[in-house]
């Protein structure tokens, strides 16, 4: 079952300054499945950035359909679609964006109290995800109290606290350094292992994407390469 699958998108920007219209996404197709981690890559300019804004709901296409769990983003209203976004989807960035005033736990509750979930559902799944992330005591912490890698983890911990259909995950080891990246990546390969967690991570990195089971290449604005990774290139 597909999770993820595009056919014909297209964007084109329309820059009003110089008239000069970029055509960032050129009838891209992309199938990904249940329980796939995929790398996305591609040179600068090929059109990464665009085709996460389409998948994340932040940018609507200029062509072309997105269907995500079924369903086709690209022909709901915004507010269909925010609440879709909200429900089916988590994002780790670059730059973890813990809000620094709140706790860890208080961080990780958000996705699932914007959802309207109560107190006590909330705590026990905070707690639950914390648990599996290895960083419960650090429940009632500030991210500036906390090392880098837990602030990481708890990035994580919120990507995935709603049980998202799909992780998007922007360059996440752009910022780290090679241990801490490694540790990432194992994570995001246990998640995927352990809770069949659907990962799409765009990167430049070779590493990350050496972690993924599968590399999608793109140029042009569209896929020119899918790779299969067998198992025993794939790191442990
Ligand atoms: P990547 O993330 O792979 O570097 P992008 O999706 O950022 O690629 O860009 C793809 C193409 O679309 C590039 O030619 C870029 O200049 C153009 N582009 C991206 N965003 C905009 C924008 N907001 N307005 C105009 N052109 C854009
Ligand atoms: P449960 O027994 O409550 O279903 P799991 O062991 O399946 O718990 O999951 C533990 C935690 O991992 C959950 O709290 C949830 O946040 C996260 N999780 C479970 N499934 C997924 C998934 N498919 N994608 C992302 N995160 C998940």
């Amino acid at each position: 079952i597909d999770i993820l699958s595009a056919h014909g998108l297209t964007k084109v920007y329309s820059n009003t300054r110089n008239k000069v219209a970029a055509t960032a996404l050129n009838g891209l197709d992309l199938h990904i499945h249940a329980g796939e981690f995929v790398s996305i890559m591609g040179p600068s300019g090929s059109g990464k950035s665009t085709l996460l804004n389409l998948l994340a709901g932040l940018d609507r296409p200029s062509a072309g359909s997105l269907f995500l769990q079924g369903q086709d983003i690209t022909q709901m209203t915004a507010d269909r679609l925010a609440l879709f976004r909200r429900r089916q989807l988590g994002f780790v960035f670059q730059d973890f964006n813990l809000l620094d005033t709140l706790t860890l736990g208080e961080n990780i509750a958000l996705p699932l109290s914007l959802d309207g979930m109560k107190g006590n559902t909330i705590t026990q799944r905070v707690e639950e995800v914390m648990r599996l992330l290895g960083i419960e005591a650090y429940i009632k912490r500030y991210p500036y109290e906390v090392s880098g890698g837990q602030q990481q983890r708890a990035a994580v911990a919120r990507a995935i606290v709603h049980r998202p259909a799909l992780i998007l995950a922007d360059e996440p080891t752009g910022n780290l350094d090679s241990a801490s990246a490694r540790a990432l990546l194992a994570l995001f390969q246990r998640l995927n292992r352990d809770l069949q967690a659907t990962i799409l991570m765009v990167t430049h990195d070779p590493l990350a994407a050496s972690y993924s089971q599968r590399v999608v290449c793109i140029k042009d604005g569209v896929v020119f390469q899918s790779l299969q990774r067998t198992g025993d290139q794939q790191r442990f």
